[in-house]
């Protein structure tokens, strides 16, 4: 019985007064009649997570807020970098880590992937955990093992119930960004292997209980056909995700 997640990456858009804006349009543009059917998260710039939080806890918008990264230190020399109880006391709820845009730009490997995922799950946060593969992976026939491989990775030392918590993200790198999204079918396929995967190494429990979204270019049009599918369990919008009729559109569907 999973709660489907709807989460909004406004990744390195909006400045924390847009952001406002933004926020305050998607309180108007949900439905703000019972709630509870679909969760959804926004997550902001670091510089616009408290002016986010602020209007969210002010007007009682059920929404949660979610951080994009995470450094995996509580405090420390580390300049530049945010800590998991700096985001808790801000009452982040969701932290993303293992973005394909961190591998791929940033130099974020698995073993930083699966520190910041435990740092995020000590802190009481839940993590949205990040994977997908590559086109030429795909064309390789190497979708099913490169993204078991980095759900591996990234979950490494983590017990069942914990896992049974996380949220898995597939996203395959091709279709972000690009108008070009994984097939409902292939999203299915991929979701369930990495749900299978999840029960092989965690148990029956485990499985049944993490949530995988899709993300790629979702957006209102696409929405019901991916996040139909029997193991997809919510979406992770980026672009979409900055307009709030569009976004509020996609949670719709879900
Ligand atoms: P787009 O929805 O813009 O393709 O981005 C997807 C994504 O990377 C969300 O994290």
């Amino acid at each position: 019985d999973r709660r489907p997640l709807v989460s909004g990456n406004w990744k390195m858009h909006l400045t924390h007064l847009e952001a406002i804006q933004v926020v305050q349009k998607l309180s108007y543009a949900l439905d703000r009649g019972p709630q509870g059917e679909v969760e959804v998260s926004v997550h902001p710039a670091f510089t616009a997570l408290r002016s986010v939080q602020t209007v969210l806890d002010a007007d009682e918008i059920p929404v949660a807020l979610g951080a994009q990264d995470v450094h995996w230190e509580d405090k420390g020399a580390w300049t530049g970098e945010v800590s998991p109880t700096m985001l808790a006391k801000l009452n982040v709820r969701y932290v993303i880590v293992g973005h394909s845009e961190r591998r791929q730009h940033l130099g974020e490997t698995d073993e930083w992937v699966n520190r910041k995922l435990r740092a995020t799950l000590r802190a009481g946060m839940t993590p949205i955990c990040c994977v997908g593969e590559t086109a030429a992976q795909r064309d390789a026939g190497e979708t099913r093992d490169h993204v078991v491989g980095q759900l591996h990775a990234a979950l490494e030392g983590v017990d069942a119930a914990a896992v049974a918590g996380v949220v898995v993200a597939y996203e395959p790198v091709w279709a972000i960004g690009t108008g070009r999204t994984a097939t409902p079918e292939d999203a299915q396929a991929v979701c369930a292997a990495l749900r299978a995967a999840v029960g092989e190494r965690w148990g029956a429990d485990a499985a049944a209980g993490v949530r995988i979204q899709y993300g790629g270019s979702v957006n209102e049009a696409n929405a019901a056909d991916l996040l139909g599918q029997a193991d997809v369990d919510g979406a992770l919008v980026g672009g979409a995700s900055l307009d709030p009729v569009a976004f509020a559109a996609v949670v719709a569907a879900a």
